[in-house]
């Protein structure tokens, strides 16, 4: 690649729906059920500020490769905007459109004042050594220090970042503001000001949300099989606590392939296989491979995607097995599925719901850093466990009084709160 281009793989062309489109068909359906006025449905669709940024980086080679990263903020009214970075070779700007739209309406759906943002750099960090992602990261966070801010936007992991990238990024905008900043960024490691419990976080109110799901639908926990799509932060968190309840995991997947036991997956077997053989699955002796898309169809009480996006569609929803799905990962389900799993009967607990565990103790993170005093490992799950509770029988409530699936309800919830927010700020 010669040194003055941008590296700029092209997204893969699939038959896949637009992420940007598929949210927005949510939103206009939950528009059309809180009547929601035309002046506030135009601000609250488009995206308040998005920011395409080109980090020129030395590459262990000696020449220079720049990266293009985005910072999308979609909406402020709660608070400052929060929201993941995502590196990804096929990260592009309406996906990171779709994913920052979906944070503010999480954030509001916890009820938690923050606004919504998401952030990607196009690259892939399998093939990069850590010095060039450290010189990538501090690029992207110097060229976009007037955008982040403790007060303004808080920006946290997300696919292909963690820690380790927040702690270069904390370091960098705290030169540029000549002051040390923990509060800028949240998920970072624990000796910087990170908080106990936020890598489970996810997972756990993946969990928590699961089992609320399970108990409105009289599903007891010892008769109960799960198949889970992805085994990182989320799947496999979410893996590790479902099986310490009781709960049977018969599938997982990874980038690697499916693995299938009837009898229950060990899982703590499996993460330490996992964390032995390079962060996947593959050659993992407790299952037997089964083909990865079957995992989404197999028979089992409840499904899990916890990866990717769209890869629940209408080509295989009418396929799927489970009584419930909760939606671990951000969109992994088509809006052209919706309505033949809502015909099916199956109940989704979604995704604004379902993995808003991460930013409620993202925010505890903030919270603790702004306070400057760590609280207990305890206190951040009984408080995170609480809001993940109050969140799900909310958006229940709304479903049974509108009669609409978990989803819409979810977006009702959320689309009402920052609506009022706006009716009482006033200001247009
Ligand atoms: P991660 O990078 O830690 O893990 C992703 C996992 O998915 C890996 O095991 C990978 O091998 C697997 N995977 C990738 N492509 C796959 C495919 N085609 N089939 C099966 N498995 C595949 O990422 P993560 O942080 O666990 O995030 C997963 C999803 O959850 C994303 O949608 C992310 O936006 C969402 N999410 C993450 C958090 C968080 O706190 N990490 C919070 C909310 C939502």
């Amino acid at each position: 690649m010669a040194a003055h281009t941008v590296y700029k793989e092209p997204a893969p062309l699939t038959d896949r729906e637009n992420p940007l489109e598929s949210m927005m068909s949510r939103f206009n359906v939950a528009a059309d059920i809180l009547g929601l006025d035309e002046e506030t449905y135009n601000v609250l669709k488009a995206a308040d500020k998005q920011v395409i940024v080109h980090i020129p980086v030395t590459m262990d080679n000696g020449k220079v490769r720049v990266f293009e990263g985005y910072r999308v903020i979609h909406n402020t009214i709660l608070g400052p905007s929060k929201g993941g970075i995502r590196y990804d070779k096929n990260v592009y700007l309406d996906e990171v459109k779709a994913l920052a739209a979906w944070m503010t309406w999480k954030c509001a759906v916890v009820d938690i004042p923050y606004g919504g943002a998401k952030g990607g750099i196009i690259c892939d960090p399998t093939t990069m050594s850590a010095g060039e992602i450290e010189r990538m990261t501090r690029g992207y966070t110097l060229a976009l220090k007037d955008v982040f801010g403790p007060d303004r936007d808080i920006p946290a992991p997300d696919m292909g970042t963690g820690p380790r990238e927040m702690a270069w990024l904390m370091d960098e905008f705290s030169k540029t503001v000549g002051m040390t900043s923990p509060a800028v960024v949240t998920g970072k490691p624990l000796v910087l000001g990170g908080s106990l419990g936020r890598t489970e976080a996810t997972g756990r109110g993946v969990m928590v949300s699961c089992l609320a799901a399970m108990a409105k639908l009289g599903m007891e926990i010892e008769d109960t099989s799960v198949a889970i799509q992805g085994f990182g932060n989320v799947g496999s968190w979410t893996a590790k606590l479902m099986f310490d309840k009781g709960l049977k995991i018969k599938a997982v997947s990874d980038i690697s392939g499916a693995y299938w036991n009837a009898d229950g997956i060990n899982i703590d077997e499996a993460i330490a296989y996992k964390n032995a053989h390079g962060g996947r699955l593959e050659g993992f002796a407790g299952a037997v491979s089964m083909d990865a898309e079957e995992l989404l169809t197999a028979p089992v009480d409840v499904l899990v995607p916890a990866a990717i996006e769209n890869v629940i569609t209408e080509h295989n929803a009418g396929q799927i097995q489970a009584k419930l799905i909760v939606e671990g990962a951000n969109g992994p389900t088509s809006a052209s599925a919706d309505p033949i799993i809502y015909e099916k009967g199956i109940s989704v607990v979604p995704d604004i719901l379902a993995n808003s565990g991460g930013v409620t103790v993202s925010y505890f993170e903030w919270v603790q850093n702004k306070q400057g005093f760590k609280w207990t490992e305890q206190m951040v799950t009984e408080r995170a466990d609480r809001i993940m509770t109050d969140a799900f029988e909310k958006v229940y409530q709304t479903s049974l009084k509108y009669n609409i699936s978990l989803r819409i309800a979810a977006y009702v919830v959320a689309i009402d709160k920052v609506a009022q927010t706006y009716k009482f700020r006033g200001g247009f």
